[in-house]
């Protein structure tokens, strides 16, 4: 008998959730031309980080050590034993932290992360590898050692990690205090007060934005420095004061970080440090949108699940159009936010051998991502939310894996920068950055190679209609709108991509899904005669569930 009773609550665990994922595995056949084996992982995925996802959060969460047996400090976070095996299978047997210094890319990494879904434990691994971004592109060879070993290239595992949020502000990291002295000996020396910091305690080497002493006031005075967790001559190199006691991503610990004198190496140009900052947060801004789509997908196979077997008024309830329409848009929602998860993946892929001030195609990567980490973390948080609803009165229960989803995918629009600041985000790259132009034009160069021209034609006729009308706008007014207009531009993007891809791959199903989107979740119009056969095709991800 197996010693497990996650089987019995569950719909998703058990399942090869890189198989059945037939949207994913096309959006990754457009973009790269084949599927990269990531059957593996899919397997490891629906059953060990599943369950693990699972047990730590109800059970087993990160425990922070302050003092060791000696007497002496220490201030290590203890992780469950399961969830360390996870973390270094993930780096050495699937590669997955050295995708993107190697052949699997940018795209497997990020289809890796939306594989694991549990945002405490990709948040790990997606802070580990944004550390290693910097570290490999800007860290010189005195930092190369920890580059590797952040990468899985080399025994043991190291873990990265990204602290900029100080108690004044997280949003607003011009109002970061902490200071950076430089020594005699050319390390610098770090203090200051790091209020959320994700990996305190596990971090072997941290990037931490700091404001050299003097310099200049606001975002543009920070620089980017690596600091390791102990001191060259021996010794901790910061304090973790607690830990926080969050409603989700549990598997993460996330505390408090003392940084006092802290020694630390300078990344890149002094000067330059906001634009390293805001690159390395378009890798995390990426695992976050394609984390969400994992997220949603979890939430959905769940609820697939349930609603096959439920009964209600004599019939399965997957059987009532009611439900069927909340699992389209479910559906649709998830494909949409891959399709734009991905596209700007490739445009980040692009462009990740630019430095700063940066070509207008890493400008266009970010405004995409802006708009991706935008509706992907709504896409989660509806998709959640729908799917515990579907569940009736047991989805709201915590022993059934649905309702960790809704909390988890809540996260999802808040760290990375919020809604609001991706929206502002996008109007700066959008108007200062000039990021339209090559955006206008790439919408026309899918629509011209579109499934349905004409339906590619209206949703980028739509898009440029909101830009002009955004344009129009007073400062103001501009800002006020930014949302609607950060969502309006994810629909209408995702549509021209759908049809692209329709064509690209010869497949209808996302010009199906293209319609949908633009008529239910731009134009909000009802839809019209939903032929059962369509909405199985869906809803089924192309019969991928019926097995
Ligand atoms: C679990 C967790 C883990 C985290 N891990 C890390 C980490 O490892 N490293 C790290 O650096 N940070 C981390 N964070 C911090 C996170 O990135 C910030 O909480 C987030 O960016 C928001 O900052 P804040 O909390 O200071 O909110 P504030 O910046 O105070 O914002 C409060 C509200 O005001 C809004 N707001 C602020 N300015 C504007 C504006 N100009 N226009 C419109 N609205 C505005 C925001 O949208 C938000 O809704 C983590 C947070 C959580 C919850």
């Amino acid at each position: 008998m197996p010693l497990t009773a996650i089987e019995d609550l569950s719909f998703a665990y058990g399942l090869n959730h890189y198989l059945l994922d037939r949207p994913l595995r096309d959006v990754l056949r457009y973009h790269l031309g084949r599927e990269p084996d990531l059957e593996g992982l899919g397997s490891y995925a629906g059953r060990e980080v599943y369950e693990l996802a699972y047990r730590v959060d109800r059970l087993s969460q990160p425990l922070l050590v302050t003092w060791g047996a000696g007497g002496e400090r220490v201030d290590r976070v203890w992780l469950d034993p399961m969830e360390r095996r996870v973390l270094e299978d993930l780096a050495y047997r699937y590669g997955v932290n050295g995708m993107p210094f190697r052949d699997g890319g940018w795209h497997g990494f990020y289809a890796s992360i939306n594989l694991l879904g549990d945002p405490g434990l990709s948040c790990i691994v997606t802070i580990t590898v944004q550390t290693a971004y910097a570290l490999w592109k800007y860290g010189g060879e005195g930092l190369r050692g920890y580059f590797e070993g952040l990468a899985g290239f080399r025994k043991p595992l190291m873990i990265g990690a990204t602290w900029f949020t100080e108690i004044q502000g997280g949003s607003d990291l011009g109002a970061n205090t902490t200071t950076a002295v430089r020594g005699g000996d050319g390390v610098w020396r770090l203090t200051g007060y790091k209020y959320f910091a994700s990996g305190a305690g596990l971090a072997d080497v941290a990037l931490v934005s700091a404001r050299p002493r003097g310099g200049r006031p606001g975002a543009k005075g920070l620089a980017l420095f690596a600091v390791p967790r102990v001191r060259r001559g021996g010794g901790l190199n910061y304090y973790v004061r607690r830990l926080k006691d969050k409603s989700g991503t549990i598997a993460v610990p996330t505390g408090e970080v003392e940084l006092a004198d802290s020694e630390a190496f300078l990344v890149g140009d002094l000067d330059k440090g906001i634009y390293y900052i805001l690159e390395d947060l378009m890798v995390s801004r990426l695992a976050n949108s394609a984390g969400a789509v994992g997220i949603a997908r979890k939430a959905y196979l769940e609820a697939y699940g349930f609603a096959r077997v439920r009964r209600a008024f004599g019939r399965r309830i997957i059987e009532h159009p009611l439900v069927r329409r909340d699992l389209l848009e479910m559906e649709v929602l998830v494909e949409e936010s891959l399709a734009l998860t991905h596209k700007a993946v490739s445009l980040f892929e692009a462009s990740a051998g630019d430095r700063p001030p940066y070509s207008r195609t890493y400008h266009y990567a970010r405004l995409l991502t802006h708009i991706a980490k935008n509706m992907t973390a709504q896409a989660a948080a509806r998709v959640t939310m729908l799917a515990m609803e579907l569940f009736g009165g047991i989805g709201f229960l915590r022993e059934f894996p649905v309702e960790r989803w809704h909390r988890e995918a809540l996260i999802t629009p808040i760290w990375e920068g919020t809604s609001n600041i991706q929206a502002l985000d996008m109007l700066e790259a959008l108007w200062r950055k000039r990021a339209y132009e090559p955006l206008l034009e790439d919408l026309r160069g899918m629509e011209a190679e579109a499934y349905d021209r004409g339906l590619a034609g209206r949703a980028r006729s739509y898009a440029e209609a909101r830009l002009r009308e955004a344009a129009s706008m007073s400062p103001r007014e501009a800002e006020f709108n930014a949302k609607y207009l950060l969502e309006d531009l994810g629909h209408s993007i995702a549509v021209v991509l759908l049809e692209h891809m329709a064509s690209r791959l010869g497949e209808e199903r996302y010009h199906r899904v293209a319609e949908i989107v633009y008529g239910s979740l731009l134009q909000r119009r009802p839809i019209t005669n939903p032929g059962d056969g369509v909405v199985d095709e869906v809803i089924t991800l192309s019969g991928s569930l019926e097995a």
